[in-house]
């Protein structure tokens, strides 16, 4: 990639440009914003991420507009073979791409490994569509009349802006990404501004594997670059994962020229764990579903409920189990929980328990922390005993290491507790029970049900969920479909 003649980056550890348009990296004039890049694990400044100003995000949307007419005609197999070719390229790159997340977001390795192979195996299923024609095909539609035809049509929406937040940047990018290039749409990518530098070394791998110039461009900065993105008459489509509250402003902002949005927003879900099931396995499907990625996920399942003849004995395994948690850096042997993202991440968490126990909440016991944590943002796993049903703890996303824990009597009671919010992301069930485990499938408000299983996300399985938790599905075909516009023609016979 060349960098803008003119503008140099100050002469600093890592100072990441404002924006990459066109293959083209531009590093603001000197005085414009930029915010420092954590490491999250010692609290230390490890770079700069310089912010793009308004000019830069319309330059970058007409670059993606520019590009769109060539990208477009392009064959779906000719995309797929990008595709793939990037999901080759972030498997060549692993070593460095996970050090780069266990750096900035202080994840252990083994979670940032994962995020490795997951935006590799986005990648990979978006080419394997792209392989099959019949998904890009006009097919054909019958109609009550032989003298007429009709067909349906898949065409590409158009430049779609993708914002991702920072709990799993690379991953969270790949889901939005690799549907986006297979369906024919160009992009612009808004990342965090608290873990670009992964978004960058990820535009690069795309650059590297022979996407063109201006398929792919990425405008940095904060809530303002995103706002100006959104609004941009030339969007043709939104795709954004964050917070319930900046989603609404997103759906706003799109309402204005009915650009298309998919929203991927926040949950608070439930783990059920019914009196047949294997207590150690649902004790360790909590501790996965609360505390991995320190609990900041959307899918953290934080209200768990246990049925009244296992709860004891469910609540010592999990105090053991949670006690046992190596709270660390990443550079720590055994760490299995990271820091949250960032001092004020810490600083919403911490005033959210304080907030929960004041009006009432109990904290049942806590996990510790590990003596390497003196310096980060880390937070040492809380579980909360029996919150009233108003309890900000029980009702809101805390996205955080704090679980809720509640007893119920009967299948009834817990589908209707778990039930019992706007959210309606994900469900974990654990059971013995086939045919409960049916029942459950069929009357949980969440987009995807786990039973017995671990947070398994698959990318050939959709994504998203009921109510505050957005719009729209990503990942699996309808992932795809949401890049395309969907078209019908009607004609006489031939
Ligand atoms: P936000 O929803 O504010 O941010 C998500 C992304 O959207 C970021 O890239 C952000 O930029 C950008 N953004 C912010 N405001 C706008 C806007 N008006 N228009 C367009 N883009 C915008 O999440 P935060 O990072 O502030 O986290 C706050 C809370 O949100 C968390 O504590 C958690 O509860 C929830 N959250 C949920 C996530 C999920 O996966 N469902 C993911 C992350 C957070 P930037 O951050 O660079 O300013």
């Amino acid at each position: 990639m060349a960098t803008n003649p003119g503008h140099r980056p100050e002469d600093h550890a890592f100072v990441l440009p404002a924006a990459t348009i066109a293959g083209t990296t531009f590093f603001a004039a000197t005085g414009e914003a930029r915010s420092a890049i954590c490491n999250a694990a010692t609290g230390e400044t490890i770079g700069w991420q310089e912010h793009a100003t308004a000019e830069l995000v319309d330059r970058a949307v007409h670059a993606a507009r520019n590009a769109l007419i060539a990208w477009r005609h392009t064959t779906p197999a000719a995309r797929g073979r990008l595709l793939r070719k990037i999901a080759e390229l972030l498997e060549a790159d692993r070593e460095r791409l996970s050090a780069m997340q266990m750096q900035v977001s202080g994840k252990p390795r083994f979670e940032a490994d994962l995020d490795v192979s997951d935006a590799a195996a986005t990648f990979n299923y978006y080419a394997s569509l792209c392989d099959d024609a019949s998904m890009f095909a006009a097919e054909s539609v019958a109609v009550p009349d032989d003298t007429l035809q009709a067909e349906r049509m898949h065409e590409p929406m158009g430049v779609a802006a993708l914002i991702v937040p920072w709990n799993f940047p690379m991953v969270t990018t790949a889901w939005k990404l690799a549907p986006a290039l297979a369906a024919g749409c160009t992009a612009v990518l808004k990342p965090s501004e608290l873990t670009s530098p992964t978004e960058h070394m990820l535009a690069e791998i795309v650059s590297e594997a022979g996407v063109p110039d201006g398929v792919v461009n990425v405008v940095n900065g904060g809530g303002d670059v995103g706002a100006w993105l959104t609004a941009h008459p030339l969007v043709d489509k939104i795709s954004f994962t964050g917070s319930t509250a900046s989603g609404r402003k997103v759906m706003q902002a799109a309402a204005q020229d009915m650009k298309r949005v998919t929203l991927e927003l926040g949950g608070k879900s439930a783990l059920i764990v019914r009196a047949d099931a294997d207590v150690a396995q649902a004790v360790t499907l909590a501790v996965g579903g609360a505390f991995a990625n320190a609990g900041q996920m959307c899918s953290a399942t934080a209200r768990i409920l246990v049925h009244d003849d296992v709860y004891r004995k469910f609540m010592a395994a999990f105090e053991t189990a949670v006690r046992a948690l190596v709270v660390a850096p990443p550079d720590h042997g055994g760490a299995a929980m990271g820091p949250l993202i960032s001092a004020a991440q810490h600083a919403r968490v911490t005033a959210l328990v304080a907030e929960g126990v004041e009006a009432g909440a109990q904290i049942a016991f806590t996990g510790k922390l590990d003596s390497a944590c003196a310096d980060g943002f880390f937070m040492a796993p809380v579980v909360v005993a029996e919150p009233a049903a108003n309890n900000t703890l029980w009702t809101d996303e805390v996205f955080g290491p704090v679980a809720c824990v509640k007893s119920f009597r009967s299948d009834d009671e817990a589908i209707a507790l778990a039930n019992d919010t706007r959210y309606g992301l994900v469900a974990t069930v654990a059971t013995n029970d086939e045919k409960a485990a049916r029942r459950y499938k069929a009357q949980l408000r969440a987009g995807l049900v786990w039973i017995n299983t671990p947070q398994l996300i698959f990318p050939q399985v959709c994504w998203g969920g009921f109510g505050l938790s957005g719009i729209g599905r990503e990942l699996g075909v309808a992932g795809l479909r949401s890049y395309q516009e969907l078209r019908h023609a009607v004609g006489l016979r031939a």
